[in-house]
Order: structure tokens, then sequence, then C-alpha cells
């Protein structure tokens, strides 16, 4: 029987919004369906298995904690993280976990390094925050277009570099910084985001899309009875107005 593998990011400090109820979706979702589901934790100052898992996540912070993470992520596990990503694992960061996949997170006078593992930056911006419901169309698969919906809250704003790829195209919402229309980052199988929610519960068939591609599916999934999470995803799509 699979079983997929996580490894969780800083889940002390990166860890807003609920974001640990990521991780939650992923292991039900498993569990439901007779998967396996193995969660390990790589905190400050631990050496991160470049084989160990077929999904990393980290999830959102504030700016303080993000402080704390970045050097780490940029020095410590910079090399595992790429091995990582190179062998094709899932990446999954949300909002302050995804301006940590850049090159730099900028902060007035202080610049916290990025891992590098995509081309974009983050300045963390003095005028608003970017706050309120959001949907974005994404197409994770060629052809299939589908809706993702949450929540954003964020200072920094985010610019992919030229020829990067985001995730999806805003339809309602702030989205990377406000002005460009576009939403997150996807490389091959790293995936940056905005959006919290937190993000699968709101979005289940999302969770498993990435279930099936950390795992190398090629067939479907079992379907579940989704009612609930349907209703879920039905509602933040009407806060997103859509
Ligand atoms: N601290 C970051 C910002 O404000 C990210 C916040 C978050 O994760 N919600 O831009």
């Amino acid at each position: 029987m699979p079983e997929l593998r996580v490894c969780a990011l800083y889940p002390d400090l990166m860890n807003i919004y609920a974001d640990r109820g990521n991780l939650l979706v992923l292991e039900r979702r498993c569990h439901w369906r007779g998967l396996g589901f193995r969660l390990t934790a790589s905190g400050l100052g631990d050496a991160l298995d470049p084989g160990g898992a077929d999904l990393y996540y980290i999830g959102g912070g504030q700016d303080r904690d993000q402080k704390l993470c970045a050097l780490d992520l940029a020095q410590v596990k910079r090399d595992a993280i790429h091995q990582a990503a190179g062998r094709g694992a899932v990446i999954l960061a949300v909002c302050g976990g995804y301006q940590l996949l850049g090159h730099s997170y900028q902060l007035g006078e202080e610049t916290l390094p990025g891992v590098e593992l995509v081309d974009l930056a983050t300045v963390r911006s003095e005028e608003p925050r970017l706050i309120g419901n959001v949907a974005i169309e994404v197409e994770l698969d060629p052809g299939v277009r589908r809706t993702l919906a949450g929540f954003e809250n964020h200072g920094g704003r985010t610019k992919l570099g030229p020829g990067t790829e985001p995730l999806g195209r805003v339809l309602n919402g702030h989205g990377n910084n406000g002005a460009d229309g576009y939403e997150g980052v996807r490389s091959d199988n790293v995936i940056g985001t905005y959006l919290h929610g937190p993000l699968l519960p709101k979005n289940v068939w999302f969770a498993d899309w990435l279930i099936r591609t950390a795992l190398g599916l090629t067939e479907p999934l079992e379907p579940l009875d989704d009612r609930l999470e349907d209703d879920a995803h039905a509602e933040a799509r009407r806060a997103a107005r859509l």
C-alpha cells in the first residue's frame, strides 16, 4: 500500500491561520482511502533528509518568525531542499513560507535570504496589507481549469522573474502583489501560494492532486464523500464573490 511521507518544516513557527489544517487534510484523505501517511518535522537547526519525504510543507508566518526560519532554510536546509525538488518531491509553501522560496524578502533595511528554488522576490510594502477572500483560476493539468478559493493577508508583494509561471490567475482578490493579476508560483512540483483558509480544507480536490503528484500515481484517487468539503469550497467561492 503506498504511503505518503510528509515533512513539515518549522511547524511550530510557520503555522499562521491554522495552516496546520493542510497537514490534517492530507492525513485524513490518505487514511480514508487506506493509503499510509507518515508525518515528520524539521525545525530550526535540524538537518533535512532530501529523500525522506514525498511532500515538504512550509506554512505561513509572521515577519518575526520568518526571520528565524529564513537563514536556517537558506543555509542549513538549502542543499537538501534543492535535491528534494530535483528528484520531483512536491514542495508546498503558503504565504510566509512561499515568500522564502525565492531570492529574498526585503523588510525595510533588512533583507532576508530566500532558498532560491524559484525566480521571485518579495518586498514588504508600506502600503496597506493585502487582506481578503481570494479566488484564483489554476490549470494544474493541461486543459483542466479549476478554482482555488481562500483568504490572504500579507504585507509582502511578490514579483515573479521573467519566464516564471504563476500558480494561477486572480479572479478576485489581490494575489502576488495586487497589480499584475497573478497568484503564487509553480515550477514543476514546487508550489507557492498566498492562500490560507487553510488552503486544503477549502480545496480538497487540490489536496488530492498533491497526494497523487507526490506519490507519482497516474490513476485518479478513489472518490470520497466530499459533500461537506464541497460546501466549504462553494462557501469560499461565494465569499470571494465568484
Ligand atoms: N509575514 C508575511 C507578510 O506579511 C507573511 C504573512 C502570512 O504568512 N500571512 O507578508
